[in-house]
């Protein structure tokens, strides 16, 4: 599982749009939780210096800018999936209905109109590609 630092929301919520399953981790947590919480296979994508150090699976931003940031993750291996979307506040796997996606969990319809628009410009240029589609 991919985890999400609190100070990455947004961050998050488009990783999900793409296609990667993240859990957001909420600024309640201290480091030490957040430490226990990861197994072996689970990757941390954090701004926190002192808790990457802590971290065996790590990727670390020192951006603050989205695209930059999303660059550096498919950069690490992080795989993007934009043909198969989640939910941006479920994290639920998103069904296809015609061109529109349904969340299964909160009924929310997606589709690749504005709310697409305005997501695509933070696509990595890897993937630009798929900007069209
Ligand atoms: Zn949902």
């Amino acid at each position: 599982m991919i985890y999400v630092d609190a100070m990455h929301g947004k961050l998050a919520r488009i990783l999900r749009v793409f296609g990667v399953s993240c859990v957001y981790l909420t600024s309640d947590l201290t480091d030490n939780q957040i430490v226990k919480l990861l197994k072996d296979n689970d990757v941390l994508i954090t701004s926190d210096f002192e808790l990457s150090k802590r971290v065996k699976n790590v990727i670390y931003l020192d951006s603050k800018d989205l695209k930059t940031n999303l660059e550096k993750i498919v950069n690490s291996g992080i795989k993007l999936d934009i043909q198969n979307p989640y939910c941006y506040l479920c994290n639920v796997k998103l069904e296809r209905i015609g061109n529109k996606y349904r969340c299964p969990s909160c009924n929310r319809f997606y589709w690749r109109g504005k709310q697409w628009g305005n997501l695509k410009k933070y696509l990595p240029s890897q993937l630009q590609e798929f900007s069209n589609t």
